[in-house]
């Protein structure tokens, strides 16, 4: 997988603004959010879309899940978030890094965009 613009910010090369850490995944503000609370949750592994997981990446993508949902609570929005995971460039994925994003604060249309 090449190097991209997360796995410079998980090395501290370029600042976030980090909400949550730990072994195996990263939390940041989203630097264009597209609402008052936009957060992204990334694993620490190199990984490029959601279709590339494996099952031994299991424990991992769970992880990722349940972390949504406690920084969700964390920013007081937790009965009231969007997670998206856009998989391919096709459905607007830009960065080649999976990542969760997590969307609150505002109205949201169903079905999205
Ligand atoms: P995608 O379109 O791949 O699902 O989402 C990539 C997201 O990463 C976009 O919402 C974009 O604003 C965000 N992003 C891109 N570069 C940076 C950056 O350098 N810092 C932060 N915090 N977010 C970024």
């Amino acid at each position: 997988m090449t190097d991209t613009i997360f796995s410079k910010i998980i090395r501290r090369e370029i600042p976030a603004d980090i909400v949550y850490e730990d072994d195996l995944c990263l939390a940041f503000r989203d630097v264009n959010p597209q609402a008052p609370i936009h957060i992204l949750v990334i694993p620490k592994q190199a990984i490029e879309k959601l279709a590339d997981a494996k099952t031994n990446d299991q424990e991992m993508l769970g992880h990722l899940m349940l972390k949504a949902g406690d920084i969700a609570r964390q920013e007081g929005v937790g009965d009231a978030f969007r997670l998206v995971v856009n998989n391919g460039a096709a459905v607007g994925q830009t960065v080649f890094h999976l990542h969760l994003h997590i969307l609150a604060g505002r109205d949201f249309n169903w079905p999205p965009g």
